[in-house]
């Protein structure tokens, strides 16, 4: 499936690309339809998993096909960052096409509530807000909701647990009846379901789990440069523990690379990718499970379906493209309730990513140090490289609209 699937205005598309999605993510491919034929929806799904983008993109294509423009949409989130991170999300795949968001939370000071309250009266197509700092702006009478098509409460459950009940069940007083209703929630416990039966009409439920990896398999990350990949992997090799070790590079090229620089450590050392005919793949596939070769280095097509016991070490020369494809590649070691060590290289570039699956995961992998002979080695900074990761179209998605030409509003 692709983005062009769901007819999408080209502007939306253009702003989406931008951003380096390049296909939609399983929660996308369920709930943009569902939402798309106009239907209150359920949706299990967790951070990591595109959740945003899900119920973002067919909401704003609807705003873009509406004739004239209020404020349509209201998006209700439990912390500020997580509504900094959707306004800026808004702005992101909303660059080209000018659909304009307001993030609304507490704790700052009046010059921001002013700007707050004129954006509000300006208008905008979307209003991202806490519970808190909504609810004191409907008391004040600053929001007009007679408008509104769509309610979305993001992490929801996140919300009950911070006792925003009240306040949520108050603001839906405010929002017309006759509305769409989304309801996205990490987890789904009776009490979401007793919320989600009383503000919703017949939702349609997608739930998308997402696997973890074993308790078993221990996670280690260096923060290197990609001149000091090869070496650190040297060093990482001569541990003799490490009896059998899959190595994953993410292209074919980077894999016939690494098998020649490594076959001088270790001649028995084979590589494995698509240009292989079968017959090889399979010879190889059978002396790495007898274990007459010690060092298996792959693309992804090994991450996969493959079932090699005794592996028991897994390197990511390269961060994985997504973080499913990080949890099938690590998950080729401990199997069998063996353990087994997963060691991803980590490049500037490939931080953002990195922080994307251990936000999946829900849990942060060591970064160990660098043997001091390798050199300097760079800072874990995920948030101040995604430049570097959009870095080859030269588009920044978060800037603010260059282009943004609002339609006429009422
Ligand atoms: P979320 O689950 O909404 O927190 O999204 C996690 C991350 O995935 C965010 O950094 C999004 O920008 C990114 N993302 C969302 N949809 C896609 C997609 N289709 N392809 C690649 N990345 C995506």
């Amino acid at each position: 499936m692709t983005f062009e699937d769901f007819n999408f205005d080209a502007s939306l598309l253009e702003g989406l690309y931008s951003m380096g999605y390049k296909s939609p993510t399983p929660i996308q491919v369920q709930a943009i339809p569902i939402i798309q034929a106009n239907k209150d929806l359920i949706a299990c799904a967790q951070t990591g998993t595109g959740k945003t983008a899900a119920y973002l993109l067919p909401i704003m294509n609807n705003i873009l096909k509406a004739e004239t423009r209020h404020l349509n949409t209201l998006i209700i989130a439990p912390t500020r960052e997580l509504v900094i991170q959707i306004d800026q999300q808004i702005d992101g795949m909303g660059y080209f096409c000018g659909v304009g968001s307001i993030a609304i939370y507490g704790g700052n000071d009046g010059i921001v509530w002013e700007q707050q309250k004129r954006a509000l009266r300006e208008g905008v197509d979307i209003v991202c807000a806490t519970p808190g700092r909504l609810t004191a702006l409907l008391q004040a009478g600053h929001i007009n909701f007679e408008h509104l098509q769509h309610l979305v409460l993001d992490e929801a459950d996140k919300m009950l647990d911070m006792g925003f009940l009240d306040d949520i069940k108050n603001i839906i007083k405010y929002i017309p009846a006759n509305r769409q209703t989304i309801l996205f929630s990490a987890t789904m416990p009776p009490k979401m379901r007793t919320l989600a039966e009383t503000i919703a009409k017949n939702p349609e439920q997608v739930n998308i789990a997402i696997s973890k990896p074993a308790e078993n398999i221990v996670q280690q990350a260096y923060v290197v440069y990609d001149n000091q990949k090869e070496r650190l992997l040297t060093e990482i090799l001569k541990n003799p523990d490490y009896l059998s070790v899959i190595i994953f590079s993410s292209t074919k090229d980077n894999v016939k690379l690494l098998e020649r620089t490594l076959k001088k450590i270790e001649p028995s050392l084979k590589a494995f990718h698509s240009d292989l005919e079968q017959p090889e793949r399979e010879e190889i596939m059978r002396e790495f499970k007898s274990k007459r070769i010690r060092i298996l280095i792959g693309t992804d097509i090994l991450s996969r379906g493959i079932d090699v016991d005794g592996i028991s070490l897994v390197v990511n020369y390269d961060a994985p493209p997504d973080p499913e494809d990080y949890i099938h590649r690590i998950g080729r070691t401990a199997r069998a309730s063996k353990a087994g060590v997963a060691i991803t290289f980590i490049n500037p570039k490939d931080q953002p990513k990195f922080a994307k699956i251990e936000a999946l995961m829900g849990r942060e992998v060591d970064k160990l140090p660098v043997p001091a002979e390798l050199g300097e080695t760079p800072a874990y900074n995920p948030e101040a490289n995604k430049k570097l990761a959009f870095a080859p179209g030269g588009k920044r998605p978060f800037n603010k609209k260059k282009n943004f030409k609002p339609k006429p509003r009422n």
